[in-house]
């Protein structure tokens, strides 16, 4: 089965995520475990996390399906050695949180070099520190999201996927994420059958399909290697629908979490439903 969902909001505390997802007809999300901007939170309390799994078995929300997503505010390959070392604490903090959630993945942009240092060094960086969560944890995996390449951040292209997975000692707790906009604006065409097959075809020759955990599905606002992050609506952009139906029918992408980062979450619902009937 597909799992569509959305990353739905946590106001008022993360129990009300699961809830989002069910009134928005969703079968799988992802959230922020805390407040994204902030780096640091208090811990989540027993009522909280009660409240939370009580509210995923209703919906019928495995820890497989939903996908958590770190702060955009932690560097996992900073050049600066205090920052990394920040940015590290941080990052276990946040899989410690997940854990304790009683979930299995964390979504996370790799890193960025800042024209600091070159990037095989940032790299480098960025797997220790995924080797240092790993060490810290025992459930977690880490999902390495592809990047639009924006700015100096790294994870654009499939061979600095490659790399990092190469490097991560566990491999059993190191996955990815592909989002389809960051694809697109990064280079990867997905606007015709063939072109998209070739994507996912090089996608499995460099990194792997077994290591996909999970899909962010956004339509993209900006031309094929704009690299400029701005998600648009499903069909509302410059993808189109055949890269969508191509997944919601392909079995490389069943039972992931298939999840809605676009701008208008008034049209989630619809777009979810919209996403089920291109997979008939
Ligand atoms: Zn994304
Ligand atoms: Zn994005």
């Amino acid at each position: 089965m597909k799992r569509v969902g959305a990353h739905v909001s946590i106001a008022g505390g993360v129990e009300n995520a699961p809830l989002q997802a069910i009134s928005i007809g969703a079968k799988a999300f992802a959230m922020f475990t805390k407040n994204q901007r902030q780096w640091r939170a208090p811990k989540l309390t027993t009522p909280s996390i009660d409240a939370f799994r009580k509210n995923c078995s209703e919906g019928g929300y495995k820890p497989e399906y939903i996908l958590p997503h770190d702060s955009y505010l932690i560097n996992l390959g900073s050049p600066d050695p205090l920052k990394l070392r920040n940015a590290r604490e941080a990052f276990i903090d946040e899989m410690q949180r997940v854990e304790s959630l009683g979930l299995c993945l964390l979504n996370f942009h790799p890193g960025s070099h800042l024209n600091v240092i070159d990037e095989d060094k940032c790299l480098q960086l960025i797997a220790e520190s995924i080797n240092m969560a790993l060490n810290a944890t025992k459930n977690v995996t880490a999902v390495i999201e592809n990047t639009a390449g924006q700015g100096t951040n790294l994870g654009y292209r499939f061979e600095q996927l490659a790399s990092l997975v190469d490097q991560v000692e566990d491999k059993t707790r190191v996955g990815v994420c592909l989002d389809t906009c960051h694809l697109f604006a990064s280079g990867y065409d997905l606007q015709t059958t063939a072109a998209i097959d070739t994507t996912f075809k090089e996608f499995d020759r460099i990194v792997g399909l077994g290591y996909l955990r999970g899909m962010h599905l956004n339509d993209a606002l900006r031309p094929l290697g704009s690299r400029l992050d701005r998600h648009a609506s499903i069909g509302k952009g410059t993808i189109g629908m055949e890269a969508f139906s191509y997944i919601m029918r392909h079995p490389a992408f069943e039972e992931i979490p298939l999840i809605l980062e676009t701008p208008d979450s008034d049209q989630w619902s619809a777009e979810i439903s919209l996403l089920y009937s291109l997979g008939k």
